[in-house]
């Protein structure tokens, strides 16, 4: 369980370092279930900076969306570090990125938060609609405890937890620089069932299983500007010339996108569920990337985000990796 006392102590320590810039954590929304990304740069804007289950957003995106302005003649590019509050997802996204250059490793100062799973906005916003104010929840005894109205709501933990939580094998971060709490014991995942569910259907209803998903697409890209992996400068989707998928909004089109991305996220999603969760349509996409996930794994004995020293999985070759499938 994470204190906030600690986490606020933690924050100010941190911003008040002269190599750090900034500090990138949670704070309150403005109501309902809602929480927004803090940034902190100084010790006094550390204390509204605060964690619990409802903080699933993946904040290893933001170090990459820094707008890097022209230097003025003379002036030194401020190379300080950037802090930044990791679950067990996140850690591994800037494991991930690391490993792909996009940021180095002198590049962050990592605060770890153990994590005992999220609360998944979509599940908790249709049981309690319209709250106009910000709710508060704390996790006790396998429940979720909110304060609505005046009244103390208690659900079971399993009916809100993120599918994502469920099928986690790494809670902690595999990498950080300071800890807040207790390392949580591990636990053994449940396998991501809807997988392994629609891998059961014959190759017709799978199509028409994405068919009836992929024609709600409205290509508003929600999905890649959540992921934190999504980080090339020009996407593909948005190229041109040439151009490898159209605009317009139609079943072709969006599923080409969609595998697409997918694709594109092989041997590198970090499985946070950002991309699913931050869909208008509610398109199953974690069932895509699951699957591929699994796939690298038995085929080629591969996780990513775990070792920075590791090569991304796309750009290593083993002479003994499995060719069969190339005809
Ligand atoms: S996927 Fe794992 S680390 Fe990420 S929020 Fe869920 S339990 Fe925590
Ligand atoms: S594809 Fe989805 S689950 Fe994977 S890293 Fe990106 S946002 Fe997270
Ligand atoms: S977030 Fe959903 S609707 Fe938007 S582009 Fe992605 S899959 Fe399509």
């Amino acid at each position: 369980m994470v204190e906030n006392k600690e986490l606020i102590k933690v924050i100010e320590e941190t911003v008040s370092r002269e190599d750090v810039k900034y500090v990138i954590g949670y704070k309150r929304g403005t109501y309902g279930f809602q929480i927004k990304p803090a940034f902190a740069y100084s010790a006094e804007t550390a204390k509204e900076f605060f964690y619990s289950p409802l903080c699933s957003k993946n904040l290893a995106i933001y170090p990459l969306l820094e707008e890097k302005l022209p230097l003025r003649r003379g002036e030194e590019e401020d190379k300080r570090k950037i802090g930044i509050v990791v679950k067990g997802c996140d850690s591994r996204a800037i494991i991930q990125i690391i490993q792909e250059k996009g940021l180095e490793r002198e590049d962050v100062v990592l605060i770890g938060i153990p994590c005992k799973g999220v609360i998944e906005p979509k599940k908790i916003e249709s049981r309690f609609p319209r709250q106009s104010k910000f709710v508060e929840v704390e996790e006790k005894d396998g429940n979720y405890v909110f304060e609505i109205d005046g009244k103390s709501q208690v659900i079971p933990k399993g009916e809100l937890l993120s599918d994502v939580c469920k099928s986690c094998e790494y809670p902690n971060p595999p990498l950080y620089d300071v800890l807040i709490g207790e390392i949580e014991e591990e636990f053994e995942p449940e396998q991501f069932s809807r997988v392994d569910e629609l891998a059961e259907k014959s190759l017709e209803e799978r199509w028409a299983y994405w068919e009836k998903h992929f024609q709600n697409c409205i290509r508003c890209y929600a999905c890649r500007e959540a992921c934190p992996l999504c980080y090339c400068k020009t996407c593909m989707a948005d190229l041109l010339d040439p151009q490898w998928v159209r605009r317009s909004v139609n079943l072709s089109e969006n599923t080409a996108w969609n595998v697409m991305r997918a694709f594109h996220l092989a041997g590198r999603c970090i499985s946070c569920g950002e991309c699913e969760r931050s869909c208008p349509v509610n398109i199953p996409l974690m069932e895509l990337n699951k699957f591929i996930e699994k796939e690298v794994k038995e085929m080629f004995n591969y996780t990513s985000g775990i070792d920075v020293e590791e090569k991304p999985f796309l750009g290593s070759f083993r002479p003994d990796d499995p060719e069969d499938f190339i005809k």
